[in-house]
C-alpha cells in the first residue's frame, strides 16, 4: 500500500521585509510579500527522500493561509511533492497556534495520512509547537526534532541530537515528525519541476469543509492574545573609533560602557 506523507508547509512573510502590525494587532500580511518557510522546505526535502526509498509513496502538502499561500504550496510542488491542499476562511483570520493545529489535523484527517512531517519550528512565529499539538489532536506517536529520518516496516525512526547527547528514536506509523535545518539541504526546483508543478492538483478547503465552527479559530477562538505592541526603534549611527594610539582603549571603554566586557 501507498505510504501517504502530509508535509505541513508555512507561507510567512519575508523576514527581510518591513513587516508591520494591523490596527487589531495581528501581523499584517498584506503589507508584505510571503514565501514558503525556510525551514518547511527541509521538512519536504526529507518527505522526497523518504518517497524515494519507499516502494510507493504519495506527498501532499499543506497549509493554512491566505490566498497568496498556494505561493508556497507551489514551491514545495515544484520541488517534486505530488499534490497540495490549501485551508483558506475568512475566519481563520488571528488563528493562534492552538487554533491552526486543529485547522492542520482535522485536513490531516480528512486527506489521510501514514506520516506527517513539519519543520521545527516557522520564521515567523518560531514557536516550534505545532507538530506536538498535532501529533496530540491525531492521537499519535510525536518524534520532533530529528536530524536524520527513515522509514522501514511501518516504522519511523530517526535522530535527534542534543546538546551533550544523540538519541535514536522511532515510532510506528501513523506518526508526526519534525525536522531540523541540520537533516539536510533542500533541493533547488528544476525547469522541469516548475513546468510540473503548473498541473499539479491544489485542493481548496474551507472550515465547513473540516467541519470547524467559526468561533474555534480566529480572533475569537484564541487562547492567546497580544495586548500591545510598539514599533522597533530606528537604528542609530554607529560610533567610529579612529586609532590614533588609543583605539584598543577606546574599544575596551566603549564595550564596557555597553556592559559587553
Ligand atoms: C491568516 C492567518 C492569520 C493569523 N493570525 C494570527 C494571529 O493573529 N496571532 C497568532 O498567534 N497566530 C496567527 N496565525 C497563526 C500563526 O501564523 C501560526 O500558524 C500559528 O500560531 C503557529 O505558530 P508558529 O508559526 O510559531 O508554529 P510553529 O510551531 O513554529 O511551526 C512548526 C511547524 O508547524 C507547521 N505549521 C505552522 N503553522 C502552519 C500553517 N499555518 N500551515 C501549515 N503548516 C504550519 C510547519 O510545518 C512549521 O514548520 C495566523 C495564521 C493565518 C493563516
Amino acid at each position: 500500500m501507498s505510504l501517504r506523507i502530509v508535509v505541513t508547509v508555512k507561507y510567512v512573510p519575508d523576514a527581510t521585509g518591513d513587516r508591520h502590525f494591523a490596527d487589531d494587532l495581528t501581523v499584517d500580511r498584506d503589507d508584505v510579500d510571503g514565501l514558503l518557510s525556510e525551514l518547511d522546505e527541509y521538512a519536504v526535502e526529507q518527505a522526497l527522500q523518504i518517497a524515494d526509498e519507499a516502494d510507493d509513496a504519495e506527498i501532499t502538502v499543506l497549509t493554512v493561509g491566505p490566498e497568496d499561500a498556494k505561493d508556497a504550496l507551489r514551491k514545495a510542488l515544484s520541488m517534486g511533492a505530488d499534490k497540495a491542499i490549501h485551508v483558506e476562511d475568512d475566519d481563520l483570520h488571528g488563528t493562534d497556534a492552538i487554533g491552526t493545529s486543529l485547522v492542520l489535523a482535522k485536513a490531516i484527517e480528512k486527506a489521510g495520512y501514514d506520516l506527517v512531517i513539519s519543520g521545527m519550528a516557522s520564521t515567523d512565529g518560531t514557536m516550534g509547537v505545532v507538530p506536538a499539538l498535532l501529533a496530540e489532536r491525531l492521537g499519535v506517536p510525536q518524534v520532533t526534532l530529528l536530524s536524520e529520518v527513515s522509514v522501514e516496516d511501518g516504522v519511523v525512526k530517526g535522530r535527534r541530537d542534543g546538546d551533550s547527547a544523540s538519541e535514536q528514536l522511532e515510532a510506528s506509523l501513523p506518526a508526526v515528525v519534525s525536522v531540523t535545518d541540520q537533516s539536510g539541504e533542500a533541493r533547488y526546483p528544476s525547469f522541469k519541476g516548475i513546468m510540473a508543478a503548473k498541473k499539479k492538483p491544489v485542493q481548496s478547503w474551507d472550515l465547513e469543509d473540516l467541519e470547524i465552527e467559526a468561533d474555534e479559530v480566529g480572533l475569537e477562538g484564541a487562547w492567546t492574545k497580544v495586548d500591545s505592541a510598539t514599533e522597533r526603534p530606528a537604528r542609530t549611527a554607529g560610533t567610529i573609533v579612529k586609532d590614533e594610539g588609543e583605539g584598543g582603549k577606546q574599544l575596551a571603554e566603549f564595550l564596557a560602557g555597553q556592559k559587553f566586557i
